[in-house]
């Protein structure tokens, strides 16, 4: 019987791309959701549903949880509508004003806590560490120190392994891995701001737009607006 993963499928082009590399790695499928309060949240979770309906994941391996606590405690652009979302910037330097205060600490632990009640053996992120905003709770080193603890605060029969593919690649090569292996990225949304076509502007959207130009591909979700230096050529 093929292991399973936990999955943590925010419905970005990151963990949609995650999800594929766990499948393609031979495991079945656990998915997570978070609700966190954020102003894409309906959207999110509409290509949470659909890719998990892509990859054919039956309802009982499929979870949405909400934190209300990263809500009430807000202090973030995404989650509080007072703070101003910036426009990407790849030059800016220090934690962007979108990071939600350790929320990944927050995801990692509900990935351990499912992982364990189904009896996982993997937990995938789609963290992406070189190519990225700059959030802190997307490192490598804060991965590798919290699967220790995950592993010393569970059962002593659970062996949880975390994995991150994507934690040193650049945005182009996730576009062509998600490509490769047929990831369902025209189901997937990275936008930070807008629902009913992406704004073109946000951080997020910077990345994911440059990404597909450095791939050569076409994105194939609808944007409002393209800045130029990102339009495909
Ligand atoms: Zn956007």
């Amino acid at each position: 019987m093929a292991e399973l993963a936990v999955v943590s499928l925010s419905g970005g082009m990151d963990s949609c791309v995650t999800a594929a590399m766990a499948k393609a790695e031979g495991y079945e499928l656990a998915l997570l959701h978070a609700d966190y309060g954020q102003r894409t949240q309906a959207r999110e979770k509409q290509a949470f549903r659909d890719i998990a309906d892509f990859y054919e994941v039956r309802a009982s391996r499929r979870l949405i949880i909400g934190f209300d606590t990263l809500k009430a405690i807000g202090g973030s652009a995404l989650t509080d509508s007072s703070i101003a979302l910036p426009e990407g910037d790849p030059e800016r330097a220090g934690v962007p004003v979108s990071y939600v205060p350790f929320r990944n600490a927050h995801l990692l632990a509900t990935c351990v806590s499912w992982a364990e009640v189904l009896g996982a053996t993997a937990i995938f992120v789609g963290f992406v560490e070189e190519d990225s905003s700059g959030y802190p709770d997307c490192r490598e080193v804060f991965l590798r120190s919290f699967e220790q603890t995950a592993n010393l605060g569970t059962r002593p029969e659970t062996k949880l392994a975390f994995h991150a593919p994507l934690i040193h690649l650049r945005k182009s090569e996730i576009v062509k891995k998600g490509q490769e292996l047929g990831a369902p990225l025209h189901l997937s949304w990275s936008c930070y701001q807008s629902e009913a076509e992406a704004c073109g502007h946000c951080d997020s959207c910077h990345l994911r737009l440059r990404g597909f130009l450095e791939a050569g591909l076409p994105d194939p979700i609808p944007y409002a607006h393209i800045p130029p230096g990102l339009a495909p050529r």
